[in-house]
């Protein structure tokens, strides 16, 4: 069973191919033209996906020495994401797919993330619970089974990774931010500075707060001091990122003791940084969670977790109609 895939729904443009579960290839083109706008700009992403598109899928086959005429499906990121973006990858998809006359699958962005986890050991047991925090999203996910999931909870505002860009850009570092405040936190001290947390119902989160105290208090201790983002940049990083995390991790203990599973995963892009890494290795030692972290590239965006998605997809016939079209908004289909 190989299966090609396809993932377009921001700004990277990636191809993977999948045999039998296993994932062959998985090329990633990530766009720099957005760097200088301190965002993703959708018209933008668009035309780049349309020049990679063509070049990633080439070298994504040709890598996993596969034929295109080998093919069983092709899959696609259907949503959610930025329609433009989409558009490119669907588009892709089923004119290929109706040329080799083989199935269509459509992969929701955000199950797929969750299933990253399932491309190498060790693999969660289900059902486990799955923190999935990236640039768009926030969410504590019950997985009880691979394609059968439901959202405990989940950001009211700002997505956690919105946060760290937005973050980021008030403190003056460039897009996307996130990794970076990763960077020099790595020095500096968590506790050197306190930011307010915002009180959620139940699972959610809240992220938009935070982002104003920090402009507040920066703006205050600016007047003061006019050098004080730059003599105290490790701190200020370390103290926002300290923040973040707790908030994090402190609805997943809840979330964990309200079910009783102890079998924890986290995925999406945030899940790259450092600090939540090691603080969640930590926790999971002293509640004897069992904890499950992709390595990096399977954090952030990638067709192999596309792949893996469409994989279970195809073994429970789920496939598109020709007229299928990208669901910018998309939910879990449970
Ligand atoms: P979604 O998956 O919700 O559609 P997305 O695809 O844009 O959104 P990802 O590519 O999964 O999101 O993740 C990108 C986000 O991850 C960005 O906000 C980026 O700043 C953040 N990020 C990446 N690495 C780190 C890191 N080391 N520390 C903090 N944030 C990080
Ligand atoms: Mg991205
Ligand atoms: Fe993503």
């Amino acid at each position: 069973l190989t299966i090609l895939a396809i993932e377009s729904s921001c700004d990277e443009t990636s191809a993977a191919v999948i045999q039998n579960g296993k994932v062959l290839n998985n090329i990633v083109a990530t766009q720099s033209v957005h760097e200088q706008y301190g965002g993703v700009v959708p018209e933008l992403a668009s035309r780049a996906h349309q020049q990679h598109i063509v070049p990633v899928i080439d070298q994504a086959l040709s890598g996993a020495k596969i034929h295109k005429q080998q093919l069983n499906a092709v899959a696609f990121t259907q949503g959610p994401g930025l329609l433009g973006a989409l558009l490119v990858g669907s588009s892709f998809a089923k004119s290929l797919a109706s040329a080799l006359n083989i199935p269509l699958i459509g992969v929701n962005h955000m199950q797929a993330h969750i299933l990253a986890h399932f491309i190498d050991d060790p693999k969660p047991k289900f059902p486990f619970l799955c923190l999935t925090v990236s640039g768009g999203h926030t969410q504590i996910v019950k997985v009880n089974d691979y394609l059968e999931m439901e959202i405990l909870g989940e950001t009211q505002d700002d997505a956690v990774g919105e946060a760290f860009d937005k973050i980021a850009k008030i403190i003056g570092l460039p897009y996307p931010g996130g990794p970076m405040i990763d960077q020099y936190a790595k020095e500096g001290n968590p506790h050197a500075f306190g930011f307010p947390e915002t009180e959620m119902q139940g699972f959610n989160y809240s992220f938009s707060g935070i982002k104003t105290a920090v402009l507040y208090f920066l703006q205050r201790e600016t007047k003061k001091d006019e050098n004080f983002v730059k003599n105290h940049l490790h701190d200020i990083c370390a103290s926002v990122q300290h923040r973040l995390i707790a908030t994090l991790l402190q609805k997943l203990r809840k979330a964990s003791k309200h079910t009783g599973i102890k079998e924890i995963a986290i995925a999406g892009g945030v899940s790259a940084n450092s600090y939540l890494r090691k603080t969640l290795a930590d926790e999971g030692r002293n509640l004897e969670w069992q904890v499950y972290i992709p390595k990096f590239e399977y954090c952030t965006d990638n067709a192999a977790m596309i792949a893996m998605t469409a994989h279970f997809k195809y073994l429970q016939n789920d496939f598109l109609g020709m007229d299928a079209s990208p669901q910018p908004r998309m939910k879990f289909s449970v």
